[in-house]
This record gives C-alpha cells, sequence and structure tokens, in this order.
C-alpha cells in the first residue's frame, strides 16, 4: 500500500491541535504495519528547530493558481519511519501563526494543487491520497475535475477525506474559482460546492472524495443531524453510506509518564505514588501553594466555546470558594483569556492561567493534575482526555462526539469506569460532577483503583490504524 496523507499540520513539525497530533501518529503507526506512507506539509515558518535541521532540499517547480504560476520548493526528511514532503513557498508560508490570515483560500488552493503536481514531480503514485479538513478539502475536487481527466498517472488514486472539525470550513468567495482554480462557476451554480454566498472547500471534500471519515463513532452520527452537523448535516445524510468513524488514538511514545522528558518524576501503572511529586513540582513552578492533598483541576485547551469556556467561567466563583486549585493553558478568545487572567489575580496561589502554547508545560499539567476538565459542547474525538487518562489524570467530560466513546462514567458500586461525565449542556450539571469527583477523591483508595483503570485504557494508534489500513485497502481493490 502507497498512502500519501496530506495535512495542513503534522506533529513535531507543525502543531496547533489535534490534527497534528494525528497527521504526527497515525503515518508513524502505519508506518509500523508494512505502508509506504508519505506526508506533506506546507513549509511554514514556525516549523520546529528540532525537525528542520534534518531538512533535505530536493527540487522546486511551478505551480499554477489560476492564471500565475507560484514558484514550489520541496524539502524531505525521513521521520519516525515515515517519508516528510513539505512545500515551500515563502510568500505564502514564511509568515508568524499559520492560519487565521485574508487569502487562506489562495495559501491551501495553491497547497492542494502543488501536492498533486509533486507527485508527478517525484514520479511517485499512490494508491490513496488521504484529505484532512477543509484546507485539503480542493485536492479531491481538482483529482476528479482536472487531474484524473488530463493525465493517466492519476487514474487509480483514490481520495479519502477525514473530518477532524466540522466547524472550520473554508468559505471563501466563489470567483476564487475562475481566479484559483481556472474553474468555470458551474460548481457553484450547481450547489456543489457553494455554501450561502460562497464556495466551501470542505465541502468540496465531503462530495468529491471516495469515502469520507471523522474521528469518533459518535461525531459521524452528531454531524449528520442539524444540532452538530453545522448546517452540512445535509450533505453527510445524502453521503451517509461513504461515512465512518474510526476514533483517534495517542502516540503512545510521544505521551508516556514513563518516559516523558518534560516531567519531573517519570511513572507508570505500578508506580501512581509517584505521580504526586509532578503535582507538588508543578505548584512550585506556577507558584501555588504546594499541597499535594489538595485536588488540582486542569485544562490545556484552546479557549474557545467549543470547549465549554462558558460553563466553566460561570461556575468559577462557586467553585474556587472550596479547597481546590484549577491550572488553565491556553490561547483562544480574549474575554476568556482575561477571565482566566483574573481568577489568577484574585484567587492567588489557587489558580494559575497560563496564556500561551506550550508542549512542555502541557506534560507537566497532564502529569500532575488530578482530574482534567474537557466540558466541550461538542468534540469531534478530543485528544486532552486521552492524554490526560494515559497520565492516570481523570477526564471530566461533557458526552458528546469522541469524548462519550472514550470515557466511561466511574460506578462507585461496581469500580468500573475511568473518569467522570454529564449529559446537557448546562452549568450545574458540569458543577455538580465536579462535586462527586471531588467526593470520590476523598476515599485515596478509590481513587487510586480510578487512576488505575485510566491508565489501563488502550487509546494507542494501533488497533485505529488497522481500521484505516483495512479502508485503504477495500478501497484501492487490495489484500
Ligand atoms: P482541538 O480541538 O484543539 O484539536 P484536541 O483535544 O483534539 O483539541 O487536541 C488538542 C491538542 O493540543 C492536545 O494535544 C493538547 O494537549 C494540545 N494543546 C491545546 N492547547 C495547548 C496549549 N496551549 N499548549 C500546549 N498544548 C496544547
Amino acid at each position: 500500500m502507497r498512502v500519501l496523507f496530506v495535512s495542513s499540520e503534522a506533529s513535531p513539525f507543525i502543531k496547533t491541535g489535534g490534527l497534528g497530533d494525528v497527521a504526527g501518529a497515525l503515518p508513524k503507526a502505519l508506518a509500523q504495519k508494512n505502508t509506504d506512507v508519505r506526508v506533506v506539509i506546507p513549509k511554514y515558518k514556525e516549523i520546529s528547530w528540532e525537525v528542520r535541521d534534518k531538512l533535505r532540499f530536493v527540487k522546486w517547480f511551478n505551480v499554477r493558481v489560476g492564471w500565475r504560476e507560484q514558484f514550489c520548493g520541496v524539502w524531505e526528511c525521513l521521520y519516525n519511519g515515515v517519508t516528510y514532503y513539505l512545500l515551500d513557498n515563502e510568500g505564502y508560508f514564511k509568515r508568524d501563526g499559520i492560519y487565521g490570515f485574508y487569502d487562506d483560500g489562495e495559501r491551501f488552493a495553491f497547497f492542494d494543487r502543488a501536492v498533486l503536481d509533486l507527485l508527478r514531480q517525484i514520479d511517485w503514485q499512490p494508491d490513496i491520497i488521504h484529505c484532512n479538513d477543509w484546507q485539503t478539502g480542493m485536492l479531491p475536487v481538482l483529482l476528479q475535475f482536472e487531474y484524473k481527466k488530463n493525465d493517466m498517472f492519476y487514474w487509480k488514486m483514490k481520495c479519502v477525506y477525514s473530518i477532524h472539525n466540522i466547524a472550520f470550513q473554508g468559505v471563501f468567495d466563489p470567483q476564487i474559482l475562475p481566479e484559483l482554480f481556472g474553474f468555470d462557476m458551474e460548481l457553484y451554480d450547481n450547489t456543489c460546492l457553494k455554501f450561502d454566498d460562497g464556495v466551501s472547500y470542505m465541502k468540496g471534500g465531503l462530495y468529491y472524495a471516495d469515502i469520507i471519515t471523522t474521528v469518533s463513532d459518535s461525531y459521524a452520527y452528531e454531524i449528520q443531524t442539524p444540532e452538530y452537523g453545522q448546517r452540512l448535516d445535509g450533505v453527510l445524510r445524502d453521503r451517509s453510506y461513504a461515512l465512518r468513524g474510526i476514533t483517534n488514538g495517542i502516540d503512545y511514545d510521544e505521551f508516556n509518564p514513563k518516559t516523558d522528558r518534560f516531567i519531573k518524576k517519570n511513572y507508570d501503572i505500578n508506580s501512581i505514588e509517584d505521580k504526586v511529586i509532578n503535582k507538588t513540582e508543578l505548584q512550585k513552578e506556577l507558584g501555588l501553594a504546594v499541597d499535594e492533598n489538595v485536588p488540582m483541576l486542569a485544562m490545556v485547551t484552546r479557549l474557545t466555546n467549543q470547549k465549554g469556556m462558558d460553563l466553566l467561567v460561570s461556575i468559577s466563583d462557586r467553585l474556587l470558594q472550596q479547597n481546590v486549585q484549577l491550572v488553565i493553558l491556553g490561547t483562544g478568545d480574549k474575554h476568556y483569556e482575561e477571565h482566566f487572567e483574573w481568577l489568577d489575580f484574585r484567587y492567588g496561589n489557587k489558580v494559575s492561567a497560563n496564556i500561551k502554547f506550550d508542549n512542555g508545560l502541557a506534560n507537566k499539567i497532564y502529569a500532575a493534575c488530578d482530574m482534567f476538565l474537557m466540558p466541550s459542547l461538542f468534540e469531534p474525538c478530543g485528544l486532552g482526555q486521552l492524554i490526560a487518562l494515559r497520565y492516570g489524570s481523570i477526564p471530566i467530560v461533557r458526552e458528546t462526539g469522541g469524548l462519550k466513546d472514550t470515557v466511561t462514567a466511574y460506578n462507585e458500586y461496581t469500580g468500573e469506569g475511568n473518569g467522570f461525565s454529564f449529559r446537557n449542556y448546562n452549568a450545574d450539571e458540569l458543577y455538580n460532577i465536579i462535586q462527586y469527583a471531588l467526593w470520590i477523591y476523598k476515599d485515596k483508595e478509590q481513587w487510586n483503583d480510578l487512576i488505575k483503570n485510566a491508565m489501563d485504557s488502550d487509546n494507542s494508534w494501533n488497533k485505529s490504524a488497522q481500521i484505516y489500513l483495512n479502508l485503504y485497502k477495500e478501497l484501492a481493490g487490495k489484500d
């Protein structure tokens, strides 16, 4: 099997969220299953230095963007058994930050076409092109309407399109069809790409890929409903026969409390008593009261509505009247950032708000905290809760999407379950479940059993990578 994994980010090169984790870990897991898997991402300014030095320049060629010709440099490196290609165009990608620019539509129109041209340039024919999220949504459209029509080289290639978050759809002015793709307006007029008065890249992926996947079973179901479908639920119901849910895993080498180089004291399921050393160490580092008995609640997340921040905001004063500590690491909407900074000021050594993106601190928090909050409004899969489980920090989640599929509510009578959950998007429900968790926390023996259940949960990529591989084979008609 030859698989090309196309993404706008991939850890450890560049990561802003879960997509980066998946694009780092899934190809690695596939490579371990004897697949020739290659990953292609843009070469951003902020590619991490640790891997930047390993890059080797391969060649350059021109890419057609509408009537213009744009330079595309190809850089390559082998990492974890996977070949990575980084596509270079400084005009598009050498900027501070990776998304959110006025010309994102053009940047990823360039990228999608450059990826298809790359295959000809390096003379490599994948069986499967696996696209991810809106940034790569126009690739299946280009493949279908242009490349397969003009060049036999592309005939047999099949497309898988994965939705990591349907809330981000890449909607741009319809004039980009002629301007950037050299198409006429048919795909807009016949509504295949139309979304309100714009063109949606994600809709392109949904209609023109051979198979659509998303990152958990529950989310695959949810996005076919108006409540979660972000107005693409109709398209997804249309194509439900081609839609599958495959739950994400996490990279068990990268997230391993036994070997984690960021944390003070390594531990595993047989030495959970050492976990608390990381807690007191983090308390010192963040200026919190040093006390191993005070329950530490944490979040490592984008500070946006999706993540249930408004629920936490509305209970934070009530919660902080109690003997708890709250640690936040994240960036996002200004009003949330300011709210947590205010709590940090108001509650002194009970709250630590860290408004930044910091992988090392994230791991320290996963290792240190007792409870990890994810009260999300919607959550395609969620990786935070999986990492927390791996580190024996107990997730408290809302029952939606992947959170519902990976966290089982603790049952104090049978001792089963690996976390706590609540159903409705309601601040009191969040508050009450935290109270229940704090109650269980008081019984150390019971809590330690819960930690063991959490650390025993298997969320490695092994199982899911096999499901992807079977899907690729089915699609390519190979054994
Ligand atoms: P998202 O919707 O953002 O993709 P996920 O839970 O799927 O949410 O993945 C988020 C990933 O990004 C996790 O690995 C989490 O630890 C990481 N992350 C989020 N915010 C930060 C931050 N401020 N610093 C470090 N890592 C972060």
